[in-house]
Formats: C-alpha cells, structure tokens, sequence
C-alpha cells in the first residue's frame, strides 16, 4: 500500500495539446516538413503515445541550415552570456521536472524513482556545471575554438541524460546542435525542446530531428555536420566511424559494455549485494556501464550467490508509475525477444529466475546465471537486460585476467574492505571507469567513456568540454602584449 502511482494525466494533456503529433523542432518551432509518422509506445502497456515524425535528408538539410545560421552568433557570445543559457534551461528542467520524469518513464518504461530521483537531477546538474564551464572557456583555454554544427545521435536507455551529455558541453562551446533522438523515445527531447524556448535559447541553437537508425546515418553522412557524437550500440558505432573516416568530422563514440563485478572474500558482503542490485537491475539492465559481469571470490561465492537470490525474490517489478517498484519494462518486444533468446540459447551453467511476481507485457525476471567459463556467450556478450552472469575466482591475479578478458572496456567495481588490495588492482583493470566499493556514481565534473570496444573519448570534465573545440585559427595571446 504505497504512495499512489504518478499521476501520467498532465503529460497526456501536453501530448494532445499538440494534437498527439509532432514535428521536428526546428528554428525554435515545431516544424511539419511533411515527412511520414511513426508511434512512439509505452512499452509498460503497449499503448501508442504519440507520433513523430521520420527524418529525412530533406528535414536534415533544413534542421543543418538553421543550426549553421545561429552557430556564429551563438560562438560570439561571451561565455558568461551563454552560460546565462544554460543556466536557465537547469533551472527550467528542475521547474519541470515532474513532467519529464512521467514522461521519461512512459516513453521508456524506466521506474519513476529513478526517471524523478536520478535521470532528471543529473540532467540539471549537468547544465548547471557547463554554465560554469562556458563562463571559464575564455580563460582556460584562450587558444580554442568551436567546431561548429555537432550531430547528436543517442540511444533509448537514458533519453534526456544523453541529450544532456551532448547538449550541455556543445553549447557551452559555442557550437550549435542537431540531436536525433532513439525511434523508441524521442519524446524527452521533444519535451526539452519546447523547455528551450521558453528558457530564451536562440532559435536554431538547438535543432530535433526525430527518426530511426537511417535518418541517424543520414546525420552522420551529412556534410553540414563538423562532429559526430554518438553514443549507443558497438555495431553501429563500428558503421559511424567508417562513414565519417576521411571526412575531416571530428568523432566521439560512446559504446556498449559487458561490466565486471568483482567482489572478494573480504567484502561487506550485504553492501555488496545492494551494489550489485543497482548495477545490474537498475533501468532493467539496460545500462552501458551494467555490473553484469559478476566475478566472486570462491570462499564466499556460495554464500553470496544464496544472499543475492533471496534479494532477487524480494525486488517488485510492475507498472513504471508506481513509486514502489523496483524494476519497470523492458523498452520494447523486439528487446525482450533478444534477451530471452540470449538466456535460452545458453546451455551452460545454472539459471536462477526471481521468485517474485512477473507481470503480463514486456516485463522480463531479475536473472542469475552461475557456473559459467570466461569463453560462453553470455561472459562475453552484452545482453543488455536484467540477466547477471556469475563466475569465480581464486587470487587478485585470476580475477584481473577474467575482468580483462573481454573486448569491452567500460566500467568495473571492486569491493573489499582491505583498500591496499583495492588501490593494487583498480589500475589494473581495462576500463573507462572502476569504483570501488560503490557503483553508478555519476557526476557531470567526471569524464565518462570508454576503452577498447566500448569506444573512445569522454563526456563530463574538461575533458568532455574539450571534445567540442578545436584549436583557433589565430589564437588569442596568451598574455596581454604591449603593443
Ligand atoms: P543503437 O546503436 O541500436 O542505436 C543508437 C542510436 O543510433 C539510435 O538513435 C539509432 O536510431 C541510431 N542508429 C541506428 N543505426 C544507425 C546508423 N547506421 N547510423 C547512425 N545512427 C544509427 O543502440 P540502442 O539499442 O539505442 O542502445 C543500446 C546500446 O547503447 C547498448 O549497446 C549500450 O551499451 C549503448 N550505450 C552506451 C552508453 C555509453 O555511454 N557508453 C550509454 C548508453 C547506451
């Protein structure tokens, strides 16, 4: 008996305010280029919520042409000045936010604890934070200069974060932005569009065109485009960087993963269960940096295998308003179909599906699969669902090797309560990010990314905010002359 679900009637409202269809935003407006539609579901009840529409090179070229007009003038504004920008689009996410978590987690099926609690306050954070970055850019880095027009392309599992992750540093450097959002939930972006205008963004700085994977690759080929910014599966970042080789666009891919979880004997094993709930069911699994590569230590693995499940029994999977639930739908049948297929096609090892209740739809049970090799299938592939694959080993030497071999190189954890085993093995680890004793921090000051096939570059930092400039033509001195 919880608090009553979120209530989805003012997002419906804002939906058949706009006649249940929309445009693409272009210009600082909605824009009927008269291209076909196609419906975004809910994919926690598979019913249609409103129809985009599908981009075309004819739609890119006029969402191209508007954000090339607005980019001189919005690089000519000072930092301070664009930062004013973006510091009210944070305050206006923040002033919306329970409008885009509703309609976060009806366009993607993600609970609403953590579409309100965790996608939208980063969101803001990370416009907050590259306000600071536009105002310092002057000082910081005198001898650089905006790329121009960035392309965005982003995937379904964190709609708005990604378009935040982009957005936030291209602006703050004085770029301007065409975004494709995923075909399963443009809706977000389309939402944060319409807060752009009333926040006071200058038309044609930001630009929506919403479609599937060929209007992404029509972006990506576009020759009005200065970068690439991509982020979503290894296969199609793979497809990305060969169309853009020898164009000149400059390119950032942020690509899938396969996440050790390494937990020694040593660890708070309860901690480390709760972890391990957050890095492998939080957003149904469907996270780039998912801890779904556990690897226990053998003098506890039994006992933590049977903590671990009587915790899967107790998670609450269900309808994605309701404050209470845990786990929230898969985003779509064509998903859940390949998660399952995955699962069955495994002959090895031992499945362990959740006790807990499974509701009808596009639901699929918290998943532990033990008593795998480093070479099966599901060590190795990303699954991209709530199915927690389990190994042991004996040493911090066996260890580093398991989490190591594998062609991905996102995330990884460790948990031990001994920090000199913990400070010995982090840098050995092949990954982008390793925590220790905790898991899914995020923070906008932090770079994100990759290595290996997990892709390169990083989003948040300096470092993220420098993937968005170029050195000047003629740089400004550094130190005042005399003359
Ligand atoms: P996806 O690669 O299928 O699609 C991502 C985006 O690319 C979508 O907008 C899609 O329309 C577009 N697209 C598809 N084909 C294209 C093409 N040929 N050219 C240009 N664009 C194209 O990925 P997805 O299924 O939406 O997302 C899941 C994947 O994203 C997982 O592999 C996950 O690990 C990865 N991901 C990575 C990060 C990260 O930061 N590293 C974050 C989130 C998700």
């Amino acid at each position: 008996y919880g608090p009553a679900p979120e209530s989805a009637a003012e997002v419906l409202e804002w939906i058949a305010s706009h006649g249940g269809r929309f445009g693409h935003w272009i210009d600082g407006g909605f824009a009927d280029l008269g291209d076909r539609g196609f419906t975004s579901f809910n994919p926690a009840t598979g019913q249609p919520l409103a129809e985009v529409a599908q981009g075309t090179d004819a739609s890119l070229d006029v969402a191209i042409a508007a954000a090339r007009r607005a980019q001189p003038k919005w690089a000519k504004l000072s930092g301070h000045q664009r930062a004013k920008h973006l510091y009210a689009l944070a305050r206006l996410v923040q002033k919306h936010a329970r409008l885009l978590a509703v309609l976060e987690t009806l366009d993607n099926g993600k609970p609403i604890r953590e579409s309100r609690d965790i996608d939208v306050p980063l969101v803001a954070r990370h416009f907050y934070y590259h306000a600071g970055l536009a105002q310092l850019l002057a000082s910081e880095q005198p001898g650089m200069a905006p790329l121009g027009v960035c392309g965005a392309v982003i995937p379904w599992n964190f709609p708005l974060l990604m378009l935040a992750w982009k957005v936030a540093p291209a602006l703050a450097a004085g770029n301007t932005v065409v975004l494709k959002p995923a075909e399963f939930t443009p809706l977000t972006a389309l939402l944060f569009a319409e807060i752009s205008r009333e926040a006071g963004l200058p038309k044609g700085v930001l630009n929506i065109v919403t479609g599937d994977g060929d209007t992404g690759a029509a972006l990506v080929a576009h020759p009005g485009v200065d970068k690439i910014a991509f982020t979503g599966s290894t296969a199609v970042g793979r497809k990305i960087r060969a169309a853009t080789a020898g164009s000149g666009k400059a390119l950032t891919l942020e690509l899938g993963g396969k996440s050790p979880y390494i937990v020694f004997d040593d660890a708070d094993l309860d901690s480390a269960i709760e972890g391990l709930v957050d890095a492998i069911w939080f957003n149904q699994g469907q996270v780039c940096c998912a801890g779904s590569r556990l690897l226990v230590q053998e003098g506890v693995a039994e006992r933590f295998h049977a903590k671990l499940k009587t915790r899967m029994d107790g998670l609450r999977l269900g309808d994605p308003l309701d404050k209470c639930i845990d786990i929230g739908a898969i985003i779509d049948p064509s998903q859940l179909a390949s998660i399952t297929a995955m699962v069955d096609a495994c002959r090895e090892g031992e499945t362990y599906r959740a006790a807990c209740p499974l509701p009808a739809g596009c639901f699929y049970p918290p998943t532990l699969i033990t008593g795998l090799t480093a070479a099966s299938p599901l060590m190795q592939e990303e699954i991209f669902g709530p199915v927690l694959v389990s190994m042991t080993f004996r040493t911090p030497a066996e260890a580093v090797e398991l989490a190591n071999n594998c062609r991905y190189g996102l995330a990884a954890t460790v948990w031990t309560e001994n920090i000199n085993l913990a400070l010995d093995v982090a840098p050995k680890l092949k990954a982008g990010v390793v925590w220790v004793n905790a898991t899914n921090l995020f923070d906008a000051a932090a770079g994100f990314g990759g290595v290996r096939e997990s892709g390169f570059g990083r989003e948040g930092g300096w470092e993220g905010l420098l993937a968005y400039l170029k050195p000047a033509a003629t740089p400004k001195p550094l130190k005042p002359t005399l003359a």
